[in-house]
């Protein structure tokens, strides 16, 4: 499990809790991509990824925030995953992302 930044709304988001990180093809092809607010080329958080299956059904991780933390916005492309997993800020190296979060955009 690692922390990553979403690449359409730019929230924080953690691999575990989201389907829309997995970018293999076997996997995107699984999901209705016009149901999500991203695209299948973008690492994206549970609110962004697809709510719908390919066959239809409704996406157990998609289509709305999960709710296991609150749902904090970061400037968009400021962040990566590092090698502990944690996301750091390119520019400053910080590790706490708490203090660069920024309003809903
Ligand atoms: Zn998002």
């Amino acid at each position: 499990m690692s922390l990553f930044q979403c690449e359409n709304c730019g929230c924080v988001e953690n691999t575990a809790l989201t389907c829309g990180h997995i970018k293999a093809e076997f996997y995107t092809k699984e999901f209705n991509w016009r149901t999500a607010l991203g695209n299948r080329e973008m690492r994206l958080c549970s609110a962004c990824s697809p709510s719908k299956y390919a066959n239809g059904k409704d996406a157990k991780k998609g289509g709305k925030w999960h709710g296991q933390f609150k749902r904090v916005f970061l400037p968009k492309g400021e962040f990566f995953t590092n090698r502990h997993g944690n996301l750091e800020h390119k520019e400053t190296g910080s590790e706490n992302y708490h203090l660069f979060e920024i309003e809903k955009p």
